[in-house]
């Protein structure tokens, strides 16, 4: 008898290793019943949006935002819940803006301050000025000319024919061709198409310099035109520069109320413009938070899946699906998670970001204290800028004892649409377990699985230093038309179907990782490309900044014929 069980039990310890994990069709069913029936998700949003507003980062509604979802992931009865703190840099938030013209004839305009811009100190009144310079060089015939004036920072915009269908879903062609993406090389950040860090500088000094001259000739304040026509403000910060502030009241106009100052100054009438900006700045604390809880995994020092949405946003409206429906997707999946009382052999731990708007701040700062980190650049003048304008990412990548521990983490930031399937960020060897894990959410989603990487949000701040980090394919509904970084992003614009689909899916792939066999796998980690390597990106970026230059004059000489 004791023979028989010794042998059984050798058997099994021989067995163990082979045996698959397998989802428990019960638990994926309790998900759906969950996700579906007993919905939080517009709950959460509307919170969020409504009642907390915009939440720019380390502004007292920022706060506000930390605040309450630490307070909402607690009574939900998950575990280590608890803010970590990371230094930003002063605050900012601002109560109201107007702006009328006054002359050649009466009418009001709308318009909102750029974030981290002063006040004005009561109702100011100017005429205004278009700045046509684009070189240091050229400030100089403006000298002596500008005290008390509003000046014109930004081109005028043509407004075409919209092109664009205002909200989309992807279809199966492309969906089919996103499945087809050929990896032929590991996906880098190098390969977003983007200007070199050397033109990006260039920009970056520019704008500083003219900063410097607009104080020094005392103009009374600013005017900028959005990015996009339609009426819509696009407002965001100046100069991608953390907790620095512009140097006088500065304010984002629609491409028509813009258009139409530049139009009347280039017909020979000076338009003369009251406005009023009350704003304050905060420096009660440099700062800003990330929001954490989770459910612990069963055993000693158990193996991390994370997932995490940024909880900032920007403050022309309320951050609606961007990215208060990230925030209320992913708070939603962990939500189910417990209240189903799963027992995941993984801690599933949730992240909400803050200040990812000024640089993917937030998830940086989370992965330096706990994942690797690596050095930031020398020069201080450089460090103050947004991570994207360092001239190199830091070698080499150093290692912190957690960076075994991290199996994956799945971010959503690209709006409310549903999920459509994910992007493997080139680590092709995840494509087989997704495909499984998006079978038992067939009739859900399409499970589109691509190997080509997306950039720009917080996912990228895990890839960066070699570990796994996902972003989902999402329809993008009317985010790219109407809503990013607009005055409309607002809790309308969310489809309640959708974000309730998408809590189900991140439920859904979470749960899997979380008692999955063995870790996702990973992509090499990342090492400091040679000297020849190096040079090879110096010419690609080159060369894609040469042609979008010879694409702007051919621009101009069709609009000469
Ligand atoms: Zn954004």
């Amino acid at each position: 008898m004791k023979k028989l069980s010794c042998c059984i039990a050798v058997c099994c310890l021989l067995l163990a290793p082979l045996a698959r994990a397998k989802a428990d069709p019960e638990v994926i069913n309790s998900i759906r019943d969950q996700g579906f029936n007993h919905s939080q998700v517009m709950q959460t949003l509307q919170h969020l949006t409504d009642q907390i507003g915009p939440r720019l980062t380390n502004s007292p509604q920022m706060r506000e935002a930390s605040r309450w979802t630490l307070e909402r992931l607690q009574s939900w009865g998950l575990s280590n819940a608890h803010l970590e703190p990371f230094a930003f840099g002063r605050g900012w938030s601002f109560e109201k803006a107007s702006i009328d013209l006054l002359a050649p004839r009466k009418t009001s305009l709308q318009a909102i301050p750029l974030a981290w811009t002063p006040g004005t100190a009561g109702v100011l009144e100017s005429d205004v000025v278009y700045l046509d310079a684009v070189k240091e060089a050229e400030l100089q015939k403006y000298r002596g000319k500008l005290k008390n004036k509003v000046v014109m920072l930004n081109e005028p915009l043509d407004v075409e024919e919209p092109k664009r269908e205002l909200s989309k879903r992807y279809t199966a062609t492309e969906l089919a061709e996103m499945k087809n993406f050929n990896l032929k090389a590991r996906a880098s950040e190098a390969d977003a198409p983007q200007d070199s860090i050397a033109e990006r500088q260039k920009t970056q000094r520019f704008s500083l310099a003219r900063e410097e001259f607009l104080k020094t000739e005392q103009v009374s304040g600013a005017l900028f035109r959005s990015s996009w026509d339609g009426g819509l403000i696009r407002v965001m910060g100046q100069n991608h520069r953390v907790g620095k502030t512009f140097p006088v009241p500065a304010l984002m106009l629609s491409v028509e109320q813009y258009n139409l100052l530049a139009r009347l100054l280039e017909g020979g009438v000076t338009p003369r413009i009251s406005f009023n900006v009350v704003a304050r700045f905060h420096d009660e604390d440099v700062n800003t938070h990330n929001t954490l809880a989770e459910i612990t995994g069963t055993g000693a020092n158990p193996e991390v899946v994370m997932l995490g949405a940024h909880l900032d946003s920007w403050h022309g409206a309320t951050g609606g699906v961007d990215n208060a429906a990230g925030v209320a997707i992913t708070m939603e999946a962990i939500r189910i998670l417990k209240a189903i009382k799963l027992e995941p052999r993984r801690t599933i731990r949730l992240g909400l970001w803050s200040s990812e708007e000024q640089g993917l701040n937030g998830s940086s700062a989370y992965v330096e204290q706990h994942f690797a980190t690596r050095p930031k650049p020398n020069d201080p003048m450089e460090r103050d800028l947004s991570p994207w304008l360092w001239s190199s990412p830091g070698w080499p990548i150093t290692k912190l004892k957690d960076h075994d521990l991290l199996s994956a983490y799945f971010n959503v930031d690209n709006g409310s649409g549903r999920i459509r399937g994910i992007s493997t960020q080139g680590n092709a060897a995840a494509r087989t377990l997704f495909a499984e894990w998006f079978g038992q959410v067939a009739d859900l989603s399409d499970g589109t699985i691509t190997n080509n990487a997306s950039f720009s949000t917080d996912h990228v701040s895990f890839d960066r230093v070699g570990l796994p980090g996902f972003q989902f394919i999402q329809d993008p509904l009317d985010y790219g038309t109407r809503l990013h970084h607009t005055h409309v992003d607002s809790f309308d614009h969310a489809i309640a179907e959708d974000m309730k689909q998408a809590a189900v899916v991140l439920a859904t792939l979470v749960y899997n990782a979380a008692i999955a066999d063995a870790r996702l796998p990973r992509k090499p980690l990342p090492v400091e490309p040679t000297m020849a390597e190096k040079e090879l990106e110096k010419q690609k970026a080159e060369k894609r900044t040469r042609s979008r230059d010879r694409k702007a004059l051919g621009d101009l000489s069709d609009a000469a014929k």
